[in-house]
């Protein structure tokens, strides 16, 4: 069956006609295989996902087939997917209801109810290795308060086969939502650094997730067209607009960026990616005369830019500011390059509610984390493999996550709220 599905010409038409001569020799567990050879190649084509969900159901794993059904009923309605989602309804209801229409129904709605439960933005770390050297990062190699070598020394890439597993986890238990979540594929590394990267990309292509990443854009990552589908956007992450700024803060050739950004944002529309690109210029003291300049190449190129406070990195680094205990020489380092002057200002108000609680974070190591900003090191900072909780462990180990009481009350849970409320803009 491999050589008749894996062909570079084989067509749409030519896996669904295997489908079916499997199905007709009631050859469940081949049809089945065939449904993944379609997914692979053909997972924006809303027959893929109907074929995908007749062999889910045939092959005893209806939860999953509610799930398939209800995107390719998305990607585009039919009569045909309508009957099968009934079908399948039927066998995960108890009330083995009859009337077709009334299974239609019931299936939308729970089927709705699941996406309003779930994560709608997710970060998992691909890559916990990050090649700059941005001095108010914990993964830079120039952190002003030290590295926290616990923390460097465990940083990986994450296992393909384990990303795979851990998607699917996800997906199959209503975690995350085709139709709701995006996946961003980064928090405090450089995802392009990871050497299947592409690979990673064609795993949530499969699977109908949409995704995003931002890149400090010191790799040029040439993307196949079948991986672009599902990608949302694009953020370069930019130090300011000079040689000067980069040997500063990212420690890259400036002009070899500026190259890389201008390849990267050719070559994927070229491939045929529709999604946004949009540069996120961080303001320092020292490069606010730059963003004229970062501007004018970004509408050259036809890119989005956002201005916003370049700010301290992680959970220590942002404490060890707020309760005092930041070496004086990293304190001067602090006020001579970022614009601090609001930060006394910042008044978190008494009924704020942490953004990140909202937040799935997921590290390399594919464990649940209780938000963006902690290191490894600190008690508790990984609250278990994620694959191995349900939806609603996941909310309860978040919310009594044990950092949180402490954070809010020196106000660093709504400082990043406020950072963000304080941007410059966006054009
Ligand atoms: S801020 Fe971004 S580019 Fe800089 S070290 Fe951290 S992850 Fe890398
Ligand atoms: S309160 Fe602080 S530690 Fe807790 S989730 Fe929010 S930012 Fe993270």
């Amino acid at each position: 069956m491999e050589d008749r599905g894996n062909s570079s010409t084989t067509t749409l038409l030519d896996l669904v006609n295997l489908f079916n001569e499997m199905l007709d020799e009631n050859d469940f567990n081949n049809a089945e295989r065939a449904s993944c050879l379609l997914l692979e190649r053909f997972s924006d084509q809303y027959i893929a996902w109907y074929v995908r969900a007749i062999a889910l159901r045939l092959t005893n794993r209806p939860k999953e087939a509610l799930l398939a059904i209800d995107h390719s009923i998305w990607l585009h309605e039919t009569s045909d997917a309508l009957a099968e989602l009934a079908r399948i309804w039927q066998i995960l209801d108890s009330h083995f209801r009859t009337d077709q229409e009334l299974n239609q129904i019931l299936a939308l709605s729970f089927c709705r109810e699941q996406d309003a439960n779930a994560y709608k933005n997710v970060y998992f770390e691909v890559s916990g290795v990050c090649n700059a050297k941005c001095p108010y990062c914990v993964t830079g190699i120039n952190c002003i308060i030290g590295r926290n070598i616990e923390d460097i020394s465990a940083r990986k890439f994450v296992d393909v086969d384990e990303f795979k597993f851990t998607i699917n986890h996800l997906i199959t238990n209503s975690i995350i939502s085709r139709r709701e979540s995006v996946v961003q594929l980064y928090n405090w590394g450089e995802p392009c650094l990871h050497p299947h990267f592409e690979k990673l990309l064609s795993i949530l292509t499969e699977n109908g997730i949409r995704y995003g990443f931002s890149t400090n854009c010191s790799v040029l990552k040439e993307l196949a067209p079948s991986v672009l589908t599902n990608l949302n956007q694009v953020t370069f992450s930019m130090p300011g607009f000079s040689c000067d700024s980069y040997n500063r803060i990212h420690g890259f050739d400036f002009e070899q960026i500026k190259q890389n950004i201008t390849n990267m944002v050719e070559l994927w529309r070229k491939s045929g990616y529709r999604g946004s690109f949009i540069i996120a210029y961080h303001v320092y003291q020292f490069n606010i005369l730059e963003c004229e300049a970062a501007a004018k190449f970004a509408s050259e190129l036809g890119i989005g830019i956002s201005f916003v406070h370049a700010s301290l990195n992680g959970y220590n680094l942002l404490r060890s500011y707020f309760d005092d205990t930041m070496s004086r020489d990293a304190l001067k380092k602090c006020s001579s390059e970022l614009i601090t002057y609001f930060y006394k200002n910042v008044k978190r108000p008494a009924n704020y509610r942490c953004d990140q609680f909202d937040y799935l974070v997921i590290n390399e190591h594919c464990e649940l984390l209780p938000c963006c900003g902690v290191e490894r090191g600190m008690p508790l900072y990984s609250l278990g493999k994620i694959s191995e909780m349900t939806l609603e462990q996941i909310r309860d180990k978040k919310l009594n996550a044990q950092y949180c009481t402490k954070c809010a009350e020196i106000g660093m849970d709504y400082f990043g709220t406020a950072i963000l409320r304080r941007a410059f803009g966006r054009f």
